[in-house]
């Protein structure tokens, strides 16, 4: 090899570095999080100054995602999680730590998923099978159909035609008006279990439906098969680019087939889940409890920083607050990390049931689950008896941006079940940051996407509003609430 003269070397290693030059400098966005210059000498402006000069928030989210990673409700993961968060909650010098168990049903496992197109382009692409229910046992070979039947009555017209086929269950050109819900949720569970039903009787191999995140984002879900009782088809979520290009393949009206393979596992056995409870005793009235939580369980494609790895650390970022202050608060601090939320707010749901006796002795419960973004206040939940003393829990947050209390109701988290029974129980309204369009039960959801600042304003948010209901002398008004369902959102 011929000696290269050291200058052409160096020109060389310039250009080389020049190729790897950074992108362009963009300028930082200024964060919504108002800045506090001065704290209260009050509890809460003493709670306010611990947590922003040394919340351990991030830290503990990225424990959870990064050291621990995925926690499926029914997984190991999810129990070395709950280990790991009453060891934390014992050290932060919480007391009466413990477990409560529930059934769950049966566990699942992912393993690995992959699909090949046979014609065309040949191109692999992702795929993510839907958790609970049952894989392919190993490549299968099929051709594609886009059944996009909406109830039995339509999938019946495509009778005869499902065998062997792989299906296409969304199609994304699909013109028509949705069909007037028709009965409650166990009515459309119950038409969902006989479409399945006529799909194996049919013989089709297995259901593909397109993600619902663009940009190349898969998304996690669920099927039926907890209960051992039930089965179901081999069923996946394909990202939206390659979804539609099966569809325009299909549109050419020649056969397109597929090569998919998904890896997916059934516990043995049911299994019980768990919710990780501990508190810090009231010093006057130890028997009325503020519930603070967030669920530890999260969906598999990522880790589960946003969803709800943030929720989880903000409860704990509480008891390390009250610890560092040396504050007692009035009232009981209790904090539940739920599990099961991801498969219906299970683990909430358990808890009600398990205490049923006790609700009336809950002051209120806050949740934290949308992710890192910022509180700006809570759903009221239609309770309008609560504002006033809402008002009063959130004051000493108003200039950190924690100032809205809208009537509405949101009942995609473990509040709803405690709300359903007639206690006040709040979610807390978070700018959504990239949660709903990006990290939510997507294979973003590493803590990349934590904003820090405005994480620890969560924290705030949620130590302050407990500590304020903990504190007060009133009792937030209980009782079931009927509202009218909220408006639809344009
Ligand atoms: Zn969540």
């Amino acid at each position: 090899m011929p000696r290269i003269p050291a200058a052409l070397l160096s020109l060389a290693l310039a250009a080389l570095l020049q190729a790897q030059a950074p992108f362009p400098a963009v300028a930082p966005t200024p964060s919504p999080v108002p800045v506090m210059r001065e704290y209260p000498d009050t509890p809460a402006g003493k709670l306010l100054r611990e947590i922003k000069e040394r919340a351990e928030v991030v830290a503990r989210v990225e424990h959870l995602s990064d050291v621990i990673g995925p926690r499926l409700t029914g997984s190991g993961q999810l129990r070395q999680a709950q280990a790991w968060a009453m060891a934390e909650m014992k050290k932060l010098g919480a007391v009466n730590v413990h477990e409560e168990a529930y059934d769950f049903g049966l566990a699942w496992t992912r393993g690995v998923d992959s699909a090949r197109l046979l014609t065309h382009n040949g191109i692999r692409f992702r795929v993510d099978q839907a958790a609970w229910t049952v894989g392919t046992q190993g490549p299968v070979k099929g051709d594609l159909l886009l059944v996009d039947a909406r109830n039995l009555e339509e999938l019946k017209a495509f009778k005869s035609q499902l065998k062997g086929r792989i299906l296409l269950r969304t199609n994304p050109d699909d013109k028509r008006p949705p069909l007037p819900r028709r009965g409650d949720m166990a009515a459309m569970q119950a038409e969902q279990a006989a479409m399945t039903q006529f799909l194996l009787d049919e013989g089709a191999l297995a259901l593909l439906q397109m993600s619902g995140r663009k940009n190349g984002l898969g998304f996690a879900s669920g099927g039926p098969g907890r209960d051992p009782g039930r089965r179901s088809l081999p069923s996946a979520t394909v990202p939206q680019e390659p979804y539609k290009m099966l569809v325009r393949l299909l549109a050419r009206k020649e056969p397109v087939k597929l090569e998919l393979s998904l890896g997916g596992s059934f516990s043995a056995a049911p299994v019980q889940a768990h919710n990780v409870v501990g508190e810090v005793p009231g010093r006057e009235k130890p028997g009325e409890v503020v519930i603070v939580g967030g669920h530890l369980d999260s969906w598999d494609l990522g880790t589960g920083a946003t969803d709800n790895a943030t929720g989880s650390a903000i409860a704990l970022e509480l008891l390390r607050a009250l610890q560092a202050t040396g504050l007692k608060p009035k009232r009981t601090i209790r904090i539940v990390l739920w599990s099961g939320e991801e498969q219906g707010l299970l683990g909430s749901r358990a808890y009600v049931e398990a205490h049923k006796a006790e609700l009336d002795a809950l002051q209120a419960v806050l949740v934290h689950d949308m992710g890192t973004g910022m509180v700006k206040g809570f759903t009221l939940q239609g309770r309008e008896a609560c504002r006033s003393l809402m008002a009063q829990a959130i004051a000493p947050l108003n200039d950190l941006g924690v100032r809205e209390l809208p009537l509405r109701a949101m009942n995609s988290t473990d509040h709803a079940p405690f709300d359903r029974a007639g206690v006040p129980a709040f979610a807390a309204i978070q700018e959504p940051v990239d949660y709903f369009l990006g990290t939510h039960h997507s294979q973003m959801d590493f803590p990349d996407h934590l904003v820090p600042d405005q994480l620890v304003q969560g924290a705030q948010a949620m130590a302050i509003t407990a500590w304020e209901l903990a504190e007060m002398d009133a009792r937030l008004p209980h009782g079931i609430v009927v509202r009218p369902a909220n408006p639809a959102r344009p």
